[in-house]
């Protein structure tokens, strides 16, 4: 019997095999062939279909700002958003941060499934593939961490997210454009105006944007904006007119007042 030879890549993924993000269950070998971006959604050969969390994806109406879904009520902006003003145009996410999301992005962020990322553009890409011909960026800058929690955790989990979909979308990801001043801690239990004072300070130009225009900043969740905000306000004042962002999933919890 035939049978085809196994590239070096199979071998690889023998080894380590892919596993789906939702239940962290190694995949079968079809997926770990690359699929066609066509393919996405419960049928994308990079998840289980059973563990598509469909029920999270963010609908239309959307809050024009964030992103969130604005539900039967509609409008424009959610209450988040309402009252704030920004320095990014607008926040695009896949999902509602929610389980099993919130399970696979823990994994994603702090246990080492860097893998986890092929999956994240691929599905960001899907869902937001209108918003990305519409603003057009040129770059895509992610949210930089601290060098000190880069050395100890190993990666950047939004680098590794902007990296996959430069791979998708052919638009360069740069890196050398901020840095990471200071590490700001975990913000899960500051209100918003807490955690933008918290950030102020936290990033720090290290090239002139020179010749950018439109800008898509990385991140994994949003929150309340805090993080993007106080890096557009930054490469904002740095010269780029046009700044929107790009996250994983948003957060519903109410932060505390
Ligand atoms: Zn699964
Ligand atoms: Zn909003």
């Amino acid at each position: 019997m035939m049978r085809a030879p196994l590239a070096p890549g199979d071998v690889l993924s023998l080894l380590f095999p892919q596993r789906c993000p939702f239940c962290d269950r190694p995949l079968p070998f079809r997926a770990r062939i690359r699929a066609p971006l066509t393919l996405s959604g419960p049928d994308d050969p990079w998840i289980h279909p059973a563990c598509f969390p469909g029920s999270l994806l963010l609908r239309e109406p959307l809050c024009l700002k964030c992103g969130r879904s604005l539900g039967e009520e509609g409008g424009t902006f959610c209450p988040d958003c309402r009252d704030k003003s920004f320095h990014f145009k607008q926040n695009r996410a896949v999902w509602r941060y929610a389980e099993p999301v919130r399970s696979a992005v823990t994994r994603f962020k702090y246990h080492g499934r860097q893998q986890y990322a092929v999956y994240f553009a691929r599905a960001w890409l899907d869902a937001c593939r209108e918003y990305l011909e519409q603003i057009r960026p040129q770059v895509l800058i992610p949210v930089p961490i601290h060098r000190p929690r880069l050395r100890a955790r190993g990666y950047n989990q939004a680098s590794l997210f902007a990296y996959e979909l430069e791979k998708l979308t052919g638009i360069p990801c740069r890196e050398d454009l901020v840095i990471r001043t200071k590490h700001t801690g975990a913000q899960k239990d500051l209100g918003p105006a807490e955690r933008l004072r918290n950030m102020e300070n936290a990033f720090r130009l290290t090239n002139p944007p020179a010749g950018i225009t439109r800008a898509l900043l990385i991140d994994d969740i949003y929150t309340t904006g805090s993080t993007l905000e106080t890096l557009s306000r930054l490469l904002s004042d740095a010269g780029i007119p046009e700044i929107y962002t790009a996250t994983l999933c948003i957060s519903y919890g109410k932060p505390i007042p």
